[in-house]
């Protein structure tokens, strides 16, 4: 088994892909110390983007993972052509 970690971030194998790019390792970022306590955050080492002010990894990790279903985006397209139909 092989169980690498970059840096200080640890894999984590329970984060589905990057939303944006698609990479299919984010990461988990070491939890920023702050005035209310520990932060933790989910990032993407490619696209660099970032989800970060939980409270808890876990917290972190299921907002990463929730995401709108596929189709989604063609419907707020559609919906958008409809409402722009009468100008
Ligand atoms: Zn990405």
């Amino acid at each position: 088994m092989t169980e690498r970690s970059v840096g200080m971030a640890i894999r984590s194998t329970s984060l589905l892909a990057c939303p944006f790019c698609g990479d299919d390792e984010p990461m988990e970022g070491e939890p920023d110390e702050t005035a209310i306590g520990l932060l933790y955050n989910v990032h993407c080492r490619v696209c660099t983007c970032m989800l970060d002010g939980f409270t808890s990894q876990r917290a972190a990790n299921r907002a990463w993972n929730k995401r709108p279903a596929n189709n989604s985006i063609t419907d707020i397209d559609a919906a958008e052509r409809q409402n722009t139909k009468g100008d």
